[in-house]
This record gives structure tokens, C-alpha cells and sequence, in this order.
């Protein structure tokens, strides 16, 4: 059998008769066949078994074996091939027994060469069909093996995977699961999945979690939402959800991966309280120090030698630094602390929490020749209702960063108004402004940014951080609106009592 469309067609004529064979041979080697030819039936069998062709032209009558014979022989060695018997003693009979046995067509002789390439050429397209069905057919029978080996493989690799993973349809119904989620939500490993979610998973949170990435529409940027969450085996589970996108955008449900959070949450929690403890510990001794600094250096008559005075100055300004970095790290803790140790929150005056701080920094304003100004509207502004220690921290943080982070002779603006039943308060400078790919860094902890202008500035890079917990706990946001050079201005929006 040939291979390509291109490829001539091996045809054989098998007859006695010389003429019909050159005849059929010349016709049909311009019609795209390669013509081999046996005079007899024992010489067709026999060069069909040398080079088998793909049609057999066969004549019933020659001497020897007889054609209808051959045709059996043939269509039991070889069951693909075509062959078209051809005879002068044409009957309805031999025409029957001929088909019966497997003959693909007839040919009467005497016959015209058109006739013939007819004949011959609708073998051939049979033969095309045929094989064109063939290796569709064996690309069915590869996709589906490819398509088995790939579903092996997915199932191996999720059964497999550390994480826990949930499949769920729009209606909460499981369809999928894996061993390490059973682990995880304390379900026997062989737990069939089927039913709806709420069987497998007691929290609340992630049914709506999953909910609503089933009602999702869209791939959505960014992370994927997220929660986290207790179980009854007392582990901290993380679990995010992505919708599966059917044609068109449609959910067809969702994905949910289980992350077990659970020895981050202790390292964090052993870390807070190791920070917690050391600035702890730290506070008392720095405080004497500097006390003792500040004696040594205050006492008249004791004043120390000149060379002396400046080295102490000098630690004096360190120790202060210090207890500023320790009072700073003692507030983060606090706040991690889910403000555990914060005080009860009280109604708070932003209008006089404000002028208290315009009053405490004025001084460090006035020394660089600054400008500190509170802008407030002529009606009462409505009270806050928090922690008045965590509200001052917030607003001493923005207008110091505002201060240090100008050039002497700048000016500094607070500003605060009631908008849509919120309090927005507006920190503004006209210093150094913050290039735009490090604002988004700002918040971190000790992020700071290091240049030519702020490199005189000492800070600990916590200040935004705290301000941003407090606001956070307090259900409020932060802005920031900045520009390289020109300055910088932090927009506080607080819900109000
Ligand atoms: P610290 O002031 O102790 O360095 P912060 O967390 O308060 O720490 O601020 C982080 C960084 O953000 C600062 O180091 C500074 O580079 C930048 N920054 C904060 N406020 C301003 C501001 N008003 N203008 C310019 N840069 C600022």
C-alpha cells in the first residue's frame, strides 16, 4: 500500500491476453499507477506476493487456474485490495459470484480506455478514502490515548501536591478533591467528593469565598482572594479561590487551593513576642543612660572638657535615637497584637488632637525656619471614636515625615474636613517628594528611602508602618499624592463615630 496521495498506485493486471495487458499498462501508467503484470493466475498470486498491489485488475476466464479462484486466494491474502474483474463472458451470474467474493467492481470486455480509466479511477479515489479514514481514525485512537495519559497525569500531580485542593461547580457541589485537602480538613483520605461543600469544610468563610469566584465572569487581575481560617484540628489554613472559565467567559465553578499556614503563624507570633520582649527590656536601661548623659552634661561646674562634651552630645543624641527605634517597635507590637494591650477607644476631637500636634512639632518647625500650618473648617469636625495614644501617633508621624523630610524654610500644612461621613485629614509638604516606584515600598517595615537630601535625616523606618496599622484598625486608608522634588501629601480618610 502507498503512503502519500503523490505516490503512484501500485495497480496489477492479471489476464491472459498480451494486448489487454500493454493496454491497461499504458493507460494507466499516465493516469498515476505503477503497472506490474502476470499473464496467468499463479503468476498474479505469486507477484502479489512479491510486491502486492492495491488494485488487481483480474480477467475471469484464462487458462490454468480459473479467475474467480484467483480472486479468492487473493482477497484471503491480501483482504484490502480492490480488484476489478474483467471478462468477455460477462453473465449476471459470474457478475454476482464475482462481488459475492469480494470483487470491488466489474469491467466488460471489450472495453474502451475511458471506460477503464473510470473504472480504475474511482478505485483510486476509494483507495484515498479509505485511507484518509484510516488515519483519521488512528488520530482519534492517539487523542484519546494522549487525552487518558494527560487525565493520569493531572490526577497524579494533584494527588500528589503539598497544597489541598477543592473543585467546586456553581452550586457549591465538590467534584474534586485530593488527599492533602482530606489531611488538611480532617477528612478520611478516601472521602468520595459529591456533595456540597459545606460537608467537607465547616467554615463559613471559605462557602462564600467560594461563591463568589463562581459567580465571577472574568479572570480578575492580581492575586486571587483569599482567606484565612482555623480548623477544628486547631491549624491556620490559607485559602484562595480562582473561578474556572468555561467558553465564552462563563463560570463552570471554582478552584480552591488550601496553603497550611500554620508554622509561619507561630514564627510570626514568636517573633512579635521576642520584639516585643527585647524592646521591652531595652526602654529602662537606654532611658537611664540617657538621663545620666543628660546630668553629666547639664551640671554646671562639672560641665566636662570641651573634646569630652562633644562626644557626649554625640551619645546623648544616639540613646535618643534609640529610645525613639524602641518606642517605635513597642507600638508595632502592640498593634500586632491586635491591639490587645490598646487602650478602650474614647470619642477623640480630630480638630484638637490636631492643633496638640501642631503645638508639639512647632518648635522642631520653627528651629529650621518652617512654616507648620492647621487648616480646619468653621464647623466642629465630627469625633473619632479610638485610641487617642494610636490617633496622635498617625498624625505626629505624618507631619515629623513632613518636617524632616523638607529643606529648611518649607512649609507644612494640616488640614482636616468631614466628607461623605468620613474624616479626611491632608498632611502636605513642599520637600523632597517620593519617586513613584518607591511609594508603593514606603509602608514596609524599615523601608527607607536612601538619597543625597534624606541621608541627614535619622529615622527607623517604622513610622509609616505604625501609621498604617492604626488606620487599618481603625478601618481607615491612606493615600499618598507625591512628586520627585516638588513634595509630598498623605491623605487620611477615617470613619467618624
Ligand atoms: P522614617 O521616617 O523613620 O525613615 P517612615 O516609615 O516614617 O520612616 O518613612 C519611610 C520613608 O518614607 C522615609 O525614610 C522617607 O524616605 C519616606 N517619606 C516618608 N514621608 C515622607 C515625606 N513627607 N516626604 C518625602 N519622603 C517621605
Amino acid at each position: 500500500m502507498t503512503n502519500s496521495d503523490s505516490a503512484p498506485v501500485p495497480v496489477l493486471v492479471i489476464d491472459d491476453e498480451r494486448d489487454i495487458r500493454d493496454g491497461c499498462q499504458r493507460i494507466l501508467s499516465r493516469q498515476g499507477c505503477s503497472v506490474d503484470k502476470a499473464p496467468d493466475g499463479a503468476a498474479g498470486l505469486e507477484a502479489m506476493e512479491r510486491s502486492p498491489a492495491d488494485i488487481v485488475l483480474l480477467d475471469l476466464k484464462m487458462p490454468g487456474m480459473d479467475g474467480l479462484e484467483v480472486l479468492k486466494l487473493l482477497r484471503q491474502s491480501h483482504p484490502q485490495v480492490l480488484v476489478i474483474v474483467i471478462t468477455g463472458y460477462a453473465t449476471v451470474e459470474t457478475a454476482i459470484e464475482a462481488m459475492k467474493l469480494g470483487a470491488y467492481d466489474f469491467l466488460p470486455k471489450p472495453f474502451q480506455p475511458d471506460q477503464l480509466r473510470l473504472t480504475v479511477g474511482r478505485a483510486m479515489e476509494r483507495l484515498r478514502l479509505t485511507r484518509e479514514t484510516e488515519r483519521l481514525e488512528r488520530e482519534r485512537r492517539q487523542t484519546l490515548a494522549d487525552l487518558a495519559g494527560e487525565q493520569s497525569r493531572l490526577r497524579t500531580v494533584i494527588s500528589a501536591l503539598p497544597l489541598g485542593i477543592l473543585v467546586t461547580q456553581t452550586d457549591g457541589q465538590v467534584v474534586l478533591h485530593n488527599p492533602t485537602f482530606c489531611q488538611m480538613a480532617g477528612l478520611e483520605p478516601d472521602s468520595a467528593p459529591g456533595q456540597d461543600i459545606s460537608r467537607y469544610l465547616r467554615e463559613p468563610k471559605v462557602h462564600e469565598l467560594a461563591r463568589r469566584a463562581s459567580q465571577q465572569e472574568q479572570d480578575q487581575q492580581g492575586d486571587p482572594p483569599a482567606v484565612e481560617f482555623t480548623t477544628d484540628q486547631e491549624r491556620t489554613l490559607l485559602a484562595q479561590a480562582t473561578p474556572v472559565l468555561g467558553e465564552g467567559g462563563a463560570s463552570l465553578g471554582a478552584v480552591l487551593v488550601f496553603i497550611d499556614v500554620t508554622p509561619y503563624r507561630m514564627l510570626d507570633q514568636l517573633r512579635q513576642e521576642f520584639v516585643a520582649k527585647v524592646s521591652h527590656e531595652l526602654r529602662s536601661p537606654l532611658s537611664t543612660i540617657l538621663l545620666q548623659l543628660t546630668l553629666l552634661l547639664g551640671e554646671e561646674g562639672t560641665a566636662p572638657p570641651q573634646g569630652h562634651r562633644h562626644l557626649l552630645s554625640r551619645a546623648r543624641e544616639r540613646t535618643q535615637g534609640l529610645i525613639s527605634f524602641v518606642r517605635d517597635l513597642l507600638d508595632l507590637s502592640r498593634l500586632e497584637d491586635g491591639g490587645a494591650t490598646a487602650a478602650e477607644p474614647v470619642p477623640v476631637s480630630p480638630g484638637k488632637m490636631l492643633a496638640a500636634v501642631k503645638e508639639a512639632l512647632s518648635p522642631q518647625a520653627q528651629s529650621r525656619g518652617m512654616t507648620l500650618s492647621l487648616e480646619l473648617p468653621e464647623e466642629p469636625l465630627p469625633l473619632l471614636l479610638a485610641d487617642p495614644v494610636g490617633v496622635e501617633s498617625v498624625f505626629t508621624n505624618l507631619a515629623a515625615n513632613a518636617i524632616n523630610y523638607s529643606p529648611d524654610g518649607g512649609r507644612v500644612t494640616l488640614k482636616a474636613w468631614a466628607e461623605g461621613g468620613m474624616l479626611k485629614v491632608t498632611v502636605s509638604d513642599e520637600g523632597f517628594g517620593i519617586e513613584p516606584e518607591k511609594v508603593g515600598k514606603i509602608f514596609d517595615r524599615f523601608y527607607r528611602i536612601k538619597n543625597e537630601k534624606t541621608r541627614y535625616v535619622t529615622g527607623t523606618g517604622l513610622g509609616l508602618p505604625i501609621v498604617k496599622s492604626v488606620v487599618d484598625s481603625l478601618g481607615g486608608t491612606v493615600e499618598v499624592d507625591s512628586e520627585l522634588g516638588k513634595g509630598s501629601s498623605f491623605t487620611v480618610t477615617l470613619p467618624v463615630e
